[in-house]
């Protein structure tokens, strides 16, 4: 065999490493109060992927002004662990004056890409740094059926170039088919016409492979979720879902809703690109940082 290199024990060695030292992921939920964000979150932590294991940190009161918290999650899979840390913005989008109200939400963000910078520069640097950054912000938009709000164009196109966006329909239980399919199709053109750029960027694809599966998320994207924290039984399986007057809906069925989308590309197919994806927000930064200080 040409050019074998043992890639089995090398592919070993980076899974003991992986194992060993577990990672960190962290998820930023952004949107009008009643939109359902604690809900999805919740639905996300229960959901097949973490079902095992977990210890939320601490809840504390909501203010109503947007304020910024954090509930973390250790999940272990198969001798990994997972640092799953989930933050919440409790009352963006809520005054009714909303000019800047996306200001709390880019300093903590920037606060994030600092704190790991000043880390870096240490010269008795730790062996990993913490990583506190914002790997994704799932922006919320009310199932409206209409198209974009002001306030969505303005926070998107803003922090769209400092982090990952990832929009959603909320609450889509409210909407028929007809209603979703003509209300995400109208959703993708508005973010183009005002240059808006959200998670997976093109420019980040890596190859032929990539740009192929990215597009699939492209044509499809925003997701229409549904959230709950309730379980109910479906032909005698638990599932997660919402009980109606005409029926249950079933959260992580694909056929009645898309969160199940949402969860497989946040902490299944994309995490990994999507830390890449950080690592160049992050790097853009730090250059402007740099330029800063040297000026
Ligand atoms: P937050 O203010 O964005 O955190 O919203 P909450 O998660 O507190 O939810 C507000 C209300 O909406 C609660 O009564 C939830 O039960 C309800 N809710 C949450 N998710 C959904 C959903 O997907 N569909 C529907 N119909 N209601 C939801
Ligand atoms: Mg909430």
């Amino acid at each position: 065999l040409i050019g074998y290199v043992g890639i089995e024990a090398v592919l070993d060695q980076m899974k003991r490493k992986a194992m060993k030292t577990g990672f960190e992921f962290n998820i930023m939920v952004v949107g009008q109060s009643g939109l359902g964000k604690s809900t999805l979150v919740n639905t996300l932590f229960k959901s097949k992927v973490s079902r095992k294991s977990c210890t939320p940190d601490h809840e504390e009161k909501i203010p109503k002004t947007v304020q910024l918290q954090s509930v973390s999650h250790e999940i272990e899979e198969k001798g990994v662990k997972m640092k799953l840390t989930v933050i919440d913005t409790p009352g963006f989008g809520d005054q009714i004056n909303n000019e800047n109200c996306w200001d709390p939400i880019v300093t903590y963000i920037n606060e994030q890409y600092e704190k790991y910078l000043v880390e870096e520069l240490n010269v008795n640097r730790k062996r990993r740094i913490p990583d506190t950054r914002v790997h994704c912000c799932v922006y919320f938009l009310p199932a409206t059926g209409h198209c974009l709000r002001q306030i969505d164009v303005e926070f998107m196109q803003r922090l769209g170039t400092v982090v990952s966006i990832v929009p959603v329909i909320a609450k889509a239980d409210t909407l028929t088919l007809e209603e979703r399919l003509d209300f995400k199709a109208r959703i993708r053109q508005n973010m183009q016409d005002h240059g808006i750029r959200v998670y997976p960027q093109r420019e980040y694809d890596e190859d032929e492979d990539d740009a192929l599966r990215n597009d699939k998320i492209r044509e499809n994207i925003p997701f229409a979720v549904v959230g709950t924290d309730k379980e109910h039984q479906v032909n005698g399986n638990k599932v997660l879902g919402r009980k109606t007057k005409w029926g249950i809906i079933e959260v992580e069925n694909v056929a009645h809703c898309e969160f199940a989308n949402l969860r497989d590309l946040l902490i299944r197919s994309h995490l990994q690109d999507l830390k890449d994806v950080t690592q160049n927000h992050y790097e853009e930064y730090r250059v402007r940082r740099l330029n800063e200080s040297n000026a």
